[in-house]
C-alpha cells in the first residue's frame, strides 16, 4: 500500500493535501510534513496543503489557498478523516485520483486509495511510516512536525501508544537530535487567558448521577476569557483524572458558525457510537460532535449518563464474579 501511494505521488505534477475540519495538530502536521517531503523528493512538483484555521499553529508553518488548480489532472490526499462530509475541501470529487490516509475507525470508502489503520496512535505516525518505507525524502524539519503531530495525539504517549510507536519514536529522536523541550514547548505554550478558562470550567464542571462531567461554554463567557470554541475544546484533554468522572465534555457555543461545538473524552464507556447520533463521531474514548441547541447537548449528556451507567453496572458484575 505505501508503495502504491508512493507511486501516485510520483506520477502527478499537482499533488493537493486536505484533511478534516476543525484542524488540530495532528491533522496539520501530517499535511504539512508530507508536503515538505514531497517537495524535497521531487522539488518541480506543485504540492498544495489547504484548508482553514490553520492560523493557530503557525509553529507548524502556514497553509495554501487553493488556487489554479486543474483539478482533472491532479491528485489529492486526504489525511486523518474517516469520512467525505468533514474533509476541509469542497472540491473533492473534482479530482482525477484520490488517496486516505486516516487512522479513525472506517466510516466510508470515498478515494481510490485508502491506507486506514485505525491501531496507529495518528496520521503523523503513518506519515512517517510512509516516508520510512518509501523513497520519499526525510529531514529534521519533517520529522519535527511529525513528532508535535505524535505528541498532540497521544497526549505525550498516554493513549494509542504501543512498544512499535516508542521503537519508531527513539529512532526518530537519536537520526534527528531532537530537541525534545522546544518541541514541546511549541505544542503546549498558552495565554493566560486560556488558563483562567480552565480555572472557570474548574470551577463550573457539573457531574451527572453516572460520572459524566460537563461544562456549557456560551459565547458570552468564552468572551470574557478572550477564547473561541476551538481553544476551550483543546482543554478537555486536560481532565483525564478525575475520580468521580468516567467521561467529560466540553460544551462550547460558536455563535458566528451557528454551532455548539462538543469535545468529548472518556476513561472507559466507549463514546463514538453516541457522538454519531449528534452529528459526529471519532474513537473509542476520544469524540466530537456537532448541535445547534443547548436542549440537544443536554440530550447527549443524557444518552452518556445511561452509556455509564450499563458501563458501571458491567464493571460491578464482573467484580462480583
Ligand atoms: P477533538 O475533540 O476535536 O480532538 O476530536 C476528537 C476526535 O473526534 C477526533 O478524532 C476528531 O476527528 C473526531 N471528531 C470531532 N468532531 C467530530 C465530528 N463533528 N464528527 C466526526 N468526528 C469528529
Amino acid at each position: 500500500m505505501f508503495k502504491k501511494i508512493y507511486k501516485a505521488i510520483k506520477k502527478y505534477d499537482t499533488i493537493v493535501i486536505a484533511r478534516h475540519v476543525g484542524v488540530d495538530p495532528d491533522a496539520m502536521a501530517s499535511q504539512l510534513s508530507l508536503k515538505e517531503s514531497i517537495l524535497l523528493t521531487f522539488p518541480k512538483k506543485r504540492v498544495l496543503a489547504v484548508g482553514n484555521g490553520g492560523a493557530k499553529f503557525s509553529y507548524l508553518g502556514s497553509l495554501d489557498k487553493l488556487e489554479d488548480v486543474d483539478f482533472s489532472n491532479s491528485l489529492l490526499i486526504v489525511l486523518d478523516t474517516p469520512d467525505k462530509r468533514r474533509v476541509d475541501s469542497p472540491e473533492i470529487d473534482q479530482f482525477s485520483y484520490k488517496i486516505k490516509v486516516d487512522h479513525h475507525p472506517f466510516v466510508e470508502s470515498f478515494c481510490d486509495i485508502e491506507l486506514i489503520n485505525d491501531e496507529k496512535s495518528s496520521a503523523c505516525q503513518l506519515i512517517l511510516e510512509l516516508l520510512y518505507k518509501t523513497k520519499l525524502k526525510r529531514n529534521k524539519s519533517i520529522i519535527e512536525k511529525l513528532y508535535i503531530g505524535l505528541i498532540s495525539d497521544t497526549n505525550r504517549f498516554l493513549f494509542n501508544t504501543d512498544s512499535e510507536l516508542f521503537t519508531l519514536v527513539s529512532k526518530i529522536v537519536k537520526e534527528y537530535q531532537l530537541d525534545l523541550p522546544e518541541l514541546y514547548q511549541k505544542l503546549y505554550m498558552r495565554p493566560l487567558h486560556e488558563v483562567k478558562l480552565q480555572g472557570y470550567i474548574e470551577q463550573n464542571m457539573k457531574i451527572t448521577d453516572h460520572g459524566v462531567g460537563y461544562v456549557i461554554l456560551s459565547s458570552d463567557i468564552l468572551n470574557k476569557f478572550s477564547a473561541d470554541a476551538g481553544s476551550a475544546g483543546n482543554m478537555v484533554n486536560n481532565f483525564n483524572y478525575i475520580d468521580e468522572i468516567l467521561v467529560w465534555l466540553m460544551i462550547s457555543e460558536d455563535r458566528k458558525n451557528e454551532i455548539i461545538k462538543i469535545n468529548i473524552r472518556s476513561r472507559g464507556p466507549v463514546i463514538n457510537t453516541v457522538a454519531e447520533k449528534y452529528h459526529g463521531g471519532g474513537h473509542k474514548f476520544a469524540s466530537g460532535a456537532r448541535v445547534t441547541t443547548f436542549e440537544e447537548a443536554e440530550l447527549l449528556v443524557h444518552d452518556l449518563d445511561r452509556v455509564c451507567a450499563s458501563y458501571i453496572q458491567k464493571r460491578e458484575g464482573d467484580e462480583e464474579k
